[in-house]
């Protein structure tokens, strides 16, 4: 009772996320491959583990997209193309990436492209970006160079 307010019971409490062997549901990444998020692009975008390869690269670049973080997409991007800051809509949510093709982009490689759509969600409406895009190398390190054209 507060100030005579009735309030119902909750008849179904939502279990605490903790409540399981202290152990969390691992977020599956965005990007698709299955895998959970701290074992596939998480790695990258925290520092532990650089892309071993231009399409994991490009692959935790729509996880920067997805969880809104433009500081690793301005370090995922190659000093010479890189804006001087990034921008991301709040209200675009990207929620799905194919990838239809790739050329390099290797361990061994120097340069590689990746070509792909990625879809997002915006307000009612749904939208997706079709880009080839170039990658190389700065430090070692795969990072993006732009758009193929
Ligand atoms: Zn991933």
């Amino acid at each position: 009772m507060l100030n005579g307010v009735r309030v119902p019971p909750v008849a179904h409490p939502v279990p605490h996320p903790l409540a399981h062997n202290g152990a969390v549901p691992p977020i599956p990444c965005p990007c698709g491959t299955g895998l959970p998020l701290v074992d596939c692009c998480g790695r990258a975008l925290s520092g532990t583990a650089p892309a071993a390869t231009a399409e994991a690269l490009m692959r935790s670049r729509f996880t920067a997209f997805a969880e809104g973080d433009a500081d690793y997409l301005l370090r995922s991007w190659h000093p010479d193309t890189r804006p001087r800051r990034v921008e991301l809509d709040p209200d675009q949510r990207w929620v799905r990436l194919e990838v239809l093709g790739r050329t390099g982009g290797g361990l061994l490689h120097a340069e590689g492209t990746v070509e792909f759509r990625a879809h997002y969600l915006e307000g009612a409406g749904q939208g997706v970006l079709h880009e080839n895009s170039r990658f190389t190398r700065s430090d070692g390190n795969w990072v993006y160079w732009g758009t193929v054209r």
